[in-house]
């Protein structure tokens, strides 16, 4: 098996709609008893008979994520480095077809925006462009890394899909994470909501932690945007995206993201809305599947939803985020946005959410060997 392109195809065809519905509540009780859980036991803690156990999941999902993380959040924020795009995302505000204001940072505005956020304490920073090989170059890209290492430890990219040797030379320059969405796993429904662009190419983006993994990056995130695909099956695809990843690659720290679909520039509405409460399914089955995953949960979601799902299984959080273009230090910025947050709570308020339900706010959990950053 080289890819895991062959893995997914074996579970692609399968019908996992009527699998879901077989699952009965008795077999949800019998996995739960048990300590290790296989793919069989995660896809069944997605399935409507596990809502009834969602109680048990959650303390359970609790309970090792204390065992496995301690009460530590690690927080981070995001930079938007340009809205720039050449693709046809229904889905999203930065859409070549939508006319919104478009901004790419130059390099002066780059460290302008990393003091800014660096104010706040803050030493893990996640890079974002749109795809736009031309400005957004891995040359660009690396000189905005090296810029801002002056400021902190941690510096991962949410961009569009590299080659390996790509992304190795981020890694050279000083990147250590990489996030990669596929958005979804749906690869028909993927060629509808990718009308054009090179992100049409569903089996090179779903290849990509696979090339960040083999490239050493330190940490990858994967996951779905939920609400464009039936819930269960992007949970399930992104389960086991995961573990794949996990099981070759040991070395890395493979995590999830749990994205929701927020407002956004132009007039598409997700097909598949998902609840809170399936949303907390999803958390916490994740966690019982891989408990010594990450699990991020950023301010798409509102300030207390995100303060009750924390105990649950939450290891990440994104704080004073703004999803505009330098939007930390440039005025007129806000017109730049990719999607409206929705927990707005800065950087000293977050810390102080935080402790106050007991968990300790962390700035730092890493740092380059030879870095003098304090
Ligand atoms: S989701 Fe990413 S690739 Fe697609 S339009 Fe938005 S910024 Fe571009």
């Amino acid at each position: 098996m080289t890819d895991f392109y062959e893995y997914y195809k074996t579970w692609r065809d399968f019908p996992i709609a009527e699998h879901f519905r077989s699952v009965t509540e008795s077999m949800v009780a019998a996995i739960l008893q048990k300590q290790r859980l296989s793919v069989k036991d995660f896809f069944a803690l997605l399935s409507p008979a596990a809502e009834g156990f969602l109680e048990e999941m959650a303390q359970r999902s609790h309970d090792l994520t204390i065992r496995n993380f301690g009460r530590s959040v690690l927080l981070f924020t995001p930079m938007y480095l340009s809205n720039y795009c050449s693709n046809r995302c229904v889905y999203c505000g930065f859409n070549v077809d939508n006319t919104i204001t478009r901004h790419h940072l130059s390099f002066s505005e780059v460290e302008t925006e990393a003091q800014e956020i660096a104010k706040s304490g803050l030493k893990h920073i996640l890079l974002l462009t749109g795809e736009d090989k031309r400005r957004a170059s891995i040359e660009y890209l690396s000189q905005c890394v090296r810029i801002i290492e002056k400021y902190f430890t941690a510096v991962g990219i949410e961009i569009y899909p590299l080659e390996t040797e790509g992304y190795r030379t981020l890694v050279e320059n000083g990147v250590d994470s990489l996030t990669l969405f596929q958005e979804t796993y749906n690869e028909t429904l993927y060629e509808k909501l990718h009308p054009g662009g090179p992100k049409r190419n569903y089996r090179f983006r779903l290849a990509g932690p696979e090339r960040g993994c083999a490239a050493g990056m330190r940490a990858v995130n994967v996951g779905g945007l939920l609400g464009l695909d039936d819930w269960r099956r992007e949970a399930f695809f992104t389960g086991l995206h995961a573990d794949w990843l996990q099981s070759r690659w040991p070395e890395v720290a493979v995590g999830v993201s749990l994205p929701r679909m927020r407002p956004h520039a132009g007039k598409f509405q997700p097909d598949f809305p998902i609840s809170d409460r399936h949303l907390v399914q999803v958390m916490t089955a994740l966690r019982l599947f891989m408990p010594r995953a990450g699990v991020t949960i950023s301010t798409r979601e509102g300030a207390q939803f995100r303060d009750n799902i924390l105990p649950l299984g939450v290891t990440t959080m994104s704080a004073g985020a703004s999803t505009a273009v330098g939007g930390h230090s440039r005025q007129d910025a806000d017109s730049t946005s990719q999607f409206d947050i929705s927990d707005e709570r800065n950087v000293p308020e977050m810390v102080e959410a935080l402790k106050g339900l007991g968990y300790q706010p962390v700035y730092k959990d890493w740092q380059p060997i030879g870095a003098s950053l304090p």
